[in-house]
């Protein structure tokens, strides 16, 4: 007989490839297959499509192992943030970066111009004004790196903190992803993921994603999920767990490309800033000569992609202050490039012819 808890001593590419199948027996399909139901036979778990489906449970499976607890997949990034952010009691106060993803500012801005609670934007590699801010804290929000800043927060201390104050941790680990960062594992109550991004890879499908350790705040986010509806779609679940699949060999790739490409950027007379945490496919550059830099950037490449969003196998970069949301802290003429799988020296000719015309 297989050991069932076999995958507990897996490491993280094993966990990646192997669970979340169907058993090893004779006729069983070595994938899931995606399982188009709006209702099940009564009397069972399921019942009912709102309330689960095979398909999301194979990804949460994967997604839960890998980060350490237990999953729920939803319709979006910013369906699962929602949900999240909708454990604060009435009135309550929520710590997040200045320079979180714009989507989850946008979402607090909102909730908090119709009184449904007060935030309080910090800036997060301020480790002392964040600790200091989580006194009157309900849920503390990090996301680290940040997007499109690449500011690291340090997690371990935040959440003690927080946690002396008796304040949920939520962190948003979609740049990171679990090979790069287990935010359970350094005090987090809950991780949150755009599974839009890495997890599926291949600018093709939306989902979301929270996986919590605790049984009690699964117990009430799945009970937001069943009643709310932010559900996945059955393809989207099926498309980003075959996308985590090759999660650990797109990352290495990625990861190489972008610490390759941000330091032959570093030596550039067109770029003013290269910021590269140390890990994953992301990089941010500042141009010299600033906005108008930047636009001429993006529409002087053959294989880069102008495109917003991330993490896929293709490379992509954008200005983000062409979005009228990004905050103004964030520099004019910031280009944040997501680095894909291609050859690295097909991505430098091609970026690199772009920036000489910059000079
Ligand atoms: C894209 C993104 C989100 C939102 O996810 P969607 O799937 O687009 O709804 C949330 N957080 C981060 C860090 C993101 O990059």
């Amino acid at each position: 007989m297989p050991d069932p808890r076999a995958h507990e001593t897996w490491s993280p590419a094993t966990v990646a490839v192997a669970a979340g199948r169907p058993p090893h027996e004779p006729d069983q399909p070595l994938n899931h297959p995606i399982t188009m139901a709006s209702t099940y036979g009564a009397t069972g778990e399921l019942e009912y499509g709102r309330y689960g489906n095979p398909t999301w449970s194979a990804f949460e499976e994967v997604l839960g192992t890998l980060e350490g607890g237990h999953c729920l997949a939803f319709s979006s990034g910013l369906a699962a943030v929602a949900t999240v952010l909708d454990l604060v009691g009435q009135g309550a106060t929520v710590v997040a970066p200045r320079h979180a993803y714009n989507g989850t500012v946008m979402q607090l801005a909102d909730l908090e111009s119709r009184g449904r609670l007060t935030a309080h934007l910090v800036d997060v590699t301020d480790t002392e004004a964040v600790a200091r801010a989580c006194a009157d804290a309900a849920l503390v929000w990090l996301e680290s790196p940040t997007n499109p800043a690449l500011e690291i927060a340090e997690i371990e201390t935040i959440a003690s903190a927080a946690h002396d104050t008796g304040a949920y941790v939520v962190v948003d680990n979609t740049f990171a992803t679990p090979l790069r960062q287990r935010p359970l594992t350094m005090g987090a109550d809950v991780v949150v993921h755009s599974a839009t991004k890495y997890l599926s890879g291949h600018g093709d499908a939306m989902l979301g994603a929270v996986v919590t350790s605790d049984s009690q705040l699964y117990a009430v986010l799945k009970g937001r999920r069943d009643l709310v509806g932010a559900i996945p779609g059955t393809l989207e679940a099926w498309l980003a767990l075959r996308g985590v699949r090759t999660l650990h060999v797109r990352l290495d790739r990625a990861e190489s490309n972008a610490r390759e490409l941000a330091e032959r950027m570093r030596h550039h007379a067109a770029v003013g800033e290269v910021r590269y945490p140390g890990f994953g496919g992301i990089v941010a550059i500042v141009l010299a000569g600033g906005a108008d830099a930047a636009d001429q950037l993006v529409r002087s490449t053959s294989l880069w992609v102008h495109a917003t969003s991330l993490g896929g196998v293709e490379s992509t970069f954008e200005r983000r202050r062409r979005w009228k949301s990004e905050p103004a802290t964030i520099p004019d003429g910031l280009v944040r490039l997501s680095v894909g799988v291609e050859d690295v020296d097909d991505l430098w000719t091609d970026l690199t012819q772009a920036l000489d015309r910059l000079t």
